[in-house]
């Protein structure tokens, strides 16, 4: 479902990917580890086309998306992106938030965007909230809707980044059921994280980046019970 070759990505010159290979199959759920500053963000962001490659290429359902004459915003339609910070707009309600995209970009009637949302906000125990505004909602809720919002055009691809490290441990739980319920019906997911029990438990594959290279990568079993790379085991070790 993707297909991530050789990819490049420098900041003012700085290498901060340096020729990032991984493949996604299609219901996988693939963990981004590694040190902060690792580059997982920044794979994420040229997945998601908020970055341009410098040199390699990003194929989504075989369409090569970082080819110049790719439309971002029709790529962006079918991938959705949720990060650390929930990002809703305050101003707006819950409802709001979650069919502001289908309304307006992907111009589903209003009626119809409301039952889809209603539906999956529904899903996530949240439809008692549809009215609510984000701020009398609990940073695990606030997450939840953000992660509703990222569904509600049915993406062919999630990327998550490190949706839980802005909550209280105790709202934790609740975001991180929310992700394995989605595992359950089959959404391809890509989750850079710093929790490292919930990848083990979550992830089909852990890629661990260091220094913006995959050092190594393979079932949670391998990568954290019998790391192969020295690298990888000096990490497991740091953290903990
Ligand atoms: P963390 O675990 O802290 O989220 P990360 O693995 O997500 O880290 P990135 O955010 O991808 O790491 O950052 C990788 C490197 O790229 C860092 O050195 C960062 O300073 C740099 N970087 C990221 N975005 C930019 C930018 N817009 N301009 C310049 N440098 C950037
Ligand atoms: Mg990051």
């Amino acid at each position: 479902l993707l297909s991530i070759n050789g990819v490049h990505k420098l900041f003012n010159g700085n290498p901060v990917l340096r020729g990032v290979s991984l493949d996604v199959a299609e219901h996988e759920v693939v963990a981004l580890i590694g040190a902060s500053g690792s580059g997982k963000s920044t794979l994420l962001r040229c997945v998601n086309l908020l970055e341009q490659v410098d040199d390699g290429t990003i194929h989504l359902d075989g369409e090569d998306i970082t080819d110049p004459r790719a439309d971002p915003d029709k790529v962006r339609r079918r991938i959705g992106i949720v990060f650390q910070a929930f990002n809703l707009f305050p101003h707006l309600s819950v409802l709001d938030n979650v069919t502001l995209a289908p309304r307006h970009v992907h111009k589903l009637p209003a009626r119809e965007a409301e039952a889809k949302a209603l539906a999956l906000l529904e899903r996530v125990g949240l439809a008692g909230k549809a009215r609510a505004y984000p701020d009398r909602l609990s940073g695990g809720q606030q997450q939840r809707v953000a992660i509703v919002r990222a569904l509600v055009n049915d993406p062919r691809l999630l990327l998550l980044d490190e949706v839980t490290s802005a909550l209280d441990p105790e709202l934790v739980g609740e975001v991180l059921a929310l992700i394995r319920d989605l595992k359950t019906d089959g959404v391809t997911m890509v989750i850079a994280t710093h929790e490292m029990s919930f990848a083990r438990q979550v992830a089909d594959r852990v890629c661990f980046l260091d220094g913006g290279v995959v050092v190594e990568e393979g079932p949670p079993e391998q990568v954290f019970g019998a790391p192969r790379e020295p690298r990888t085991r000096q990490f497991l070790q740091r953290i903990t």
